[in-house]
């Protein structure tokens, strides 16, 4: 089948300056790009136009990769693992975040839409700057906090212990869920889903001690309840993790410990 892709392009090293200068801010909140004032111009990103012939079962990821070998070497995307594992490859495809190596053209139609996550600096193309997301998912401590003594044998925890954590062990950091979710754009300071899903696995594990400070800084002005429920983050996670549902067992959780 052939299939016409429609993939952002931006490249700030070789694209040609815009002719009209920055105008305002899109959003109060977000301001300009760092270094500039309204009276620059700024380079634009631009519509790259692909027919690729495709097998049904090809994935997105196939069809870019054969833009890049056989059409423009130059485009650029992030891709590692190619099964749904790594999350190198979220990107927002006909105007929802997935991972490209897990759709199938064939479900796509014969028109497929590709860009870049939204609310994250873009680098080139489809590469995205990762290094705030990446911030918060540090900010929440994602590693076991236990000052006991090391016992002589494994930490042991019951079947019910495990479960009680389960859905969130599954987070590839893919960002699908904190670009997706209208809170983040609009403030890029709130520490976003993917964070939080973070912060629950380690809060519900038996064997951690560390929950009142990640609930403490979750209580902060960019933490948990800046979440209005818009179910964005459920819907895009490729893990089918429950989201919005872990934020709202923390936001519990936080109130029963009286944290705010
Ligand atoms: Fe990706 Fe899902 Fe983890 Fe969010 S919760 S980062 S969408 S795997």
């Amino acid at each position: 089948m052939k299939v016409h892709l429609k993939i952002r392009r931006f490249n700030p090293e070789t694209d040609p300056l815009a002719k009209t200068p920055l105008q305002k801010p899109p959003c109060k909140n977000r301001g300009l790009p760092q270094g500039t004032t309204a009276g620059d111009y700024r380079k634009k990103p631009w519509w790259g136009h692909y027919d690729v012939e495709c097998e049904p079962t090809d994935r997105v990821l196939d069809a870019l990769n054969y833009v890049k070998w056989y059409h423009d070497g130059t485009l650029a995307y992030r891709r590692s693992c190619a099964h749904g594992i790594c999350g190198s490859c979220a990107m927002r495809i006909n105007g929802r975040n997935r991972l490209a190596c897990k759709v199938l053209v064939k479900d796509l139609g014969k028109k497929i839409t590709v860009e870049p996550l939204l609310g994250l600096p873009v680098i080139k193309d489809l590469v995205v700057d990762i290094a705030p997301f990446m911030e918060h998912y540090r900010s929440m401590m994602p590693y076991l906090v236990n000052d006991d003594s090391p016992p002589v044998t494994e930490r042991l925890q019951s079947i019910a212990q495990r479960d009680r954590f389960d859905d969130t062990t599954k987070c590839i950091l893919c960002a699908a869920c904190t670009t997706s979710c209208p809170s983040f754009w609009a403030r890029p300071d709130y520490i976003g889903p993917a964070a939080v899903v973070q912060a629950h696995r380690f809060i519900f594990d038996s064997r951690d001690q560390a929950a009142a400070e990640r609930l403490q800084i979750l209580a902060g002005p960019n933490g948990v309840w800046r979440c209005r429920g818009i179910y964005n983050c459920t819907e895009a996670c490729p893990r089918d993790i429950q989201v919005t549902q872990a934020i709202a067992e923390v936001k519990r959780e936080m109130m029963r410990r009286g944290i705010r």
